[in-house]
Order: structure tokens, then C-alpha cells, then sequence
């Protein structure tokens, strides 16, 4: 079968100022439309051409460069394709067509908690976790009352975890995922999840980023674009549609239901 995937996505460290260069990026998705069963059908559908999928353009074409130390917004209606160019860029999907340069450690909080295990202990899924972020036993140790005491869940570190809500798993994972120490943070803000307490937890997390790291934050709430962010795009049917500063892209997002 042709090989579909024609991008490419490379990693490399350099002392240039630019972060994340991304050109005519293109991703579609196939949907399956038409079920063949068996070899007999799959092999008639052949030879009638008949594909059995459609193609879902979701990325039409993307350029973009953020420099090291940039904060951005990435904003748009759901479906637009913000979390597709996050998982792009994070090397979760591969790129269709174009090309990706990442300067630098990047780590993704996009699926948080992929790694958890619902019949350990909390405890357990503390270290299990750390481990895939790349900490050694050590240093999880010095940090884990600081995790549990951020994901304020303290009393249910020996439960096991399919006893917790799935609001409760994803601050425990949200909590893990920041002592990460990359060079680009890829967030999405529906991970920080909770109570108003923790919302300004995370905010005041992601005021401690700015200026220190290179942060890309999809997100949905404009006074958190107007606040911490230094420039804004935003992302309309997979392509870009705005960049600019945070309040002009803010203010453009919040006019798409005026119309
Ligand atoms: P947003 O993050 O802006 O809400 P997404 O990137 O999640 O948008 O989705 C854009 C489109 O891509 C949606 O129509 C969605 O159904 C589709 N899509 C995303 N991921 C997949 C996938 N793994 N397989 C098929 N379609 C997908």
C-alpha cells in the first residue's frame, strides 16, 4: 500500500531563537463509510474501486513559527483542528504532508494519565506515572507529597484508582505532568479540571511558565489568552486564521458568535 504519510516531523537542538517551525501542514483523517465483509467483498470493492472510506481533511496547510520563550494561545470552535495540530506537533500523529522542526525537549500534557493503571493504588500510579516522565524513584520520592498535596487528593493516595472520579484522575495526572521539566510545553487547558481552588492553582502554574519555557496552551477561555499569553492564533476549518496579539485574536474569537 502507498505510504500516506509524507510529512516529516524532526527534533533538533540548535541556539537559534525559534522553537517550533511548522510548514504546509496537512493532516486528514480516513473514516471508514462502507463495511467490507470479508475477502470476497473486500476484494469486489476493489476491483470496482470502491474505497470504503472518506477522507477528512482536519489540517489544510499550517505555517507557523514560535520562538523559544513565546507563550501562545491557540484558539478556534471545536473541530477546527487545535487538538489535531497538538498531537502533530507532539509527535502523536504523524504529519501528512510538510514539515515540523522542533528545537528542543518538548512535553506534551495532552492525554494525561495514558499510563495509569485503575487496579494499582494511587500511590502506585504516582511512580508508575513519573517513570514514563522520565524521573528516577529518587526523585519522585522528593517530590510526591508536593504532588499530592497540588492535586489536593491527599486521603486517597492508597485507594486504587478506578475508585477515583475521572475529574479526580485527571488532576492526579495534571499534577504528575507539571513537574516535567521540558524546554516546550504543549497544554490543553480542558486538563485542568476542578474546583475554582485548583483553576487558580493552574493559573497561577501556568504565570509561572511565562518567560521560562515555551508554552503552547489550546484553550477556550479568553481572559487566560488576555492574561498570559504574548500572541494568539487563531485556528478556523484546520487552517490559521488569525495571529496576532492576544487581545486582537481574543476579541476575534469572542466576535465568531456575533455574527
Ligand atoms: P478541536 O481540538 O479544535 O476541537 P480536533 O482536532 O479535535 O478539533 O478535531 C478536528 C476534526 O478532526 C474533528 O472533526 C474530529 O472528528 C477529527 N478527528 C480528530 N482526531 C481524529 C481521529 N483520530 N480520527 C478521525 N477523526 C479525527
Amino acid at each position: 500500500m502507498a505510504k500516506r504519510e509524507l510529512g516529516t516531523r524532526t527534533e533538533q537542538y540548535t541556539d537559534g531563537d525559534i522553537a517550533i517551525k511548522i510548514r504546509g501542514l496537512h493532516k486528514s483523517f480516513r473514516l471508514p463509510t462502507e463495511k467490507a465483509f470479508g475477502l470476497k467483498q473486500a476484494i469486489f470493492n476493489r476491483l470496482r474501486g470502491v474505497k470504503g472510506y472518506r477522507e477528512q481533511k482536519v489540517l489544510k496547510g499550517i505555517d507557523l513559527e514560535i520562538k523559544k520563550g513565546e507563550f501562545v494561545g491557540i484558539v478556534g470552535r471545536n473541530g477546527s483542528g487545535k487538538s489535531t495540530l497538538l498531537k502533530t506537533l507532539a509527535g502523536i500523529y504523524y504529519p501528512e504532508k510538510g514539515e515540523i522542526i522542533v528545537d528542543g525537549n518538548l512535553v506534551p500534557f495532552i492525554e494525561l494519565g495514558v499510563g495509569f493503571n485503575p487496579e494499582l493504588t494511587g500511590r502506585e500510579n504516582v511512580y508508575l506515572n513519573g517513570a514514563l516522565l522520565g524521573f528516577s524513584n529518587e526523585e519522585m520520592d522528593k517530590m510526591y507529597d508536593e504532588i499530592w498535596d497540588f492535586a489536593e487528593l491527599r486521603d486517597f493516595q492508597d485507594q486504587k484508582l478506578k475508585n477515583y472520579s475521572s475529574g479526580m484522575q485527571v488532576r492526579l495526572a495534571f499534577s504528575i505532568a507539571i513537574r516535567a521539566k521540558g524546554d516546550i510545553l504543549l497544554l490543553d487547558e480542558v486538563l485542568a479540571v476542578g474546583d475554582a481552588a485548583f483553576q487558580q492553582k493552574c493559573n497561577d502554574y501556568f504565570e509561572s511558565l511565562h518567560g521560562n519555557q515555551t508554552v503552547i496552551l489550546v484553550t477556550h477561555t479568553m481572559s487566560n489568552v488576555r492574561k498570559f499569553c504574548d500572541r494568539a492564533i487563531l485556528i478556523e476549518d484546520g487552517k490559521v486564521k488569525l495571529d496576532g496579539g492576544p487581545k486582537e485574536v481574543a476579541d476575534a474569537y469572542e466576535n465568531l458568535w456575533k455574527k
